[in-house]
């Protein structure tokens, strides 16, 4: 295929459906229980609701939404040290839309811009970076968010910024890994996932070969998919044919763009600005070792959590807010009893329903939840306004 229209094709979609209905219908779960399939990346659940995938699938198929959005899985902590480095007068802190509206303790971003802070909206770090270079006198603090896909331009940013001498720019890194994730899902005690669809973009950048545990230790399929209705739907009927055929393995849907060794370019940079911290705390997944990003000594310079004071607090969630198990797919967004009433898009609780790619946030809008929603309940997330795209998955 080569133009978008053909990957909507109602015809082909009919036809897949039909498939994935049948295979359905032969694969046995314990206690006639249904197949669990979690898209890991918010832009597949962004897909899902967007397009209406998950009311044509067959009863059998429940989908789980996956913890693959960058914003909705950061701490109210770290938004509280933003908020923290944006309120200083040296510093114009700059931030991908999504990321503005993300609840912390006290404020959010825009709470904080509209409270005077120099807070500014950038569709880059190479942004943020010429922001320094035309205020010399000012510290700018890029907000690094994102997983595998956004890592690299940030990575190449930071060494731009080090061959121009640029020492007013630097990073507040929240840059996180999908495989301890995945891992750690998979570790948990009450996992009933049958198989993954995997990112597209993320393993653009690692490419197929960090999931093989996944499928060998596990014995759970995964299939990487593309993010256009028939993307998904192929994708889905290829997991139902490896569970149907007993086969655990790392498939690619996605191959038109993601290659098995991914991009070597990209991780080298990464490679080179970045290091692992030992571990990283997630909201509603807790701590999770090995799972962030910090730059290296190497980059420490252009760091602002080792230039400036932070308060560092951890900070929990308020009690009524139920995102660590939608996160974990224990509960369906519209199951939390805030859904649509003290929280939605409007006045988000929880981080799920601020960015687009929030489970939460996509019910809501496309009317997947039964209180409120509807097409114009969360306008605000519409593509048009997508300010956040680099921060996705
Ligand atoms: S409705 Fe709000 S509080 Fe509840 S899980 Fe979703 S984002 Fe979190």
């Amino acid at each position: 295929m080569k133009y978008v229209d053909e990957f909507r094709d109602p015809v082909k979609a009919r036809t897949l459906l039909r498939e994935i209905e049948v295979l359905a219908g032969r694969i046995e779960t314990p206690e006639g229980r249904p197949l669990q399939i979690m898209e890991v990346c918010g832009g597949h659940t962004h897909s899902i609701f967007r397009y209406g995938l998950e009311a044509l699938l067959p009863g059998k198929i429940e989908l789980v939404h996956g913890p693959g959005c960058p914003v909705c899985v950061l701490p109210m902590g770290r938004v509280d040290d933003c908020v923290a480095l944006a309120e200083r007068p040296e510093v114009i802190f700059t931030t991908f839309g999504d990321a503005m509206r993300v609840p912390g303790s006290k404020k959010s971003l825009l709470q904080a811009r509209a409270d005077g802070a120099d807070v500014r909206m950038v569709y880059s770090p190479l942004d943020a970076l010429a922001l320094a270079r035309d205020n010399p006198e000012r510290e700018v603090v890029f907000f690094a968010l994102g997983f595998e896909t956004t890592m690299p331009s940030t990575a190449l940013t930071v060494l731009q910024a080090e061959a121009e001498g640029i020492g007013n720019f630097s990073l507040f890194c929240n840059h996180i890994t999908i495989i301890p994730t995945i891992k750690a899902i998979l570790d948990s005690p009450d996992l009933r996932i049958d198989g993954f669809l995997g990112p597209g973009h993320v393993s653009m950048v690692i490419g197929n070969r960090p999931y093989a545990f996944i499928a060998e230790h596990y014995r759970r399929p995964v299939v990487i998919a593309g993010f256009e209705p028939l993307d998904i739907l192929q994708s889905i009927w290829m997991l139902l044919k490896q569970l149907d055929e007993g086969r655990c393995e790392i498939e690619n849907q996605y191959d038109r763009v993601v290659l098995d060794a991914g991009n070597r370019q990209a991780l080298e940079a990464v490679g080179r600005v970045f290091e692992l911290r030992p571990f990283f705390e997630w909201r509603g997944l807790g701590s999770i070792d090995h799972s962030g990003l910090r730059l290296s000594a190497a980059y420490a310079g252009f760091d602002a959590e080792r230039r400036f004071p932070l308060p560092q607090l951890r900070i929990a969630d308020p009690k009524s807010c139920q995102c660590g198990e939608v996160l974990k797919g224990v509960i369906k967004p519209r199951q939390c009893k805030v859904f649509g009433t003290a929280c939605t898009p409007e006045t988000p609780m929880g981080a799920l329903m601020v960015s687009s790619e929030g489970a939460c946030a996509a019910y809501y809008q496309y009317g997947g939840g039964q209180h409120g929603g509807g097409q114009h309940g969360g306008g605000q997330h519409g593509d048009g306004q997508h300010g956040g795209a680099e921060a996705a998955e």
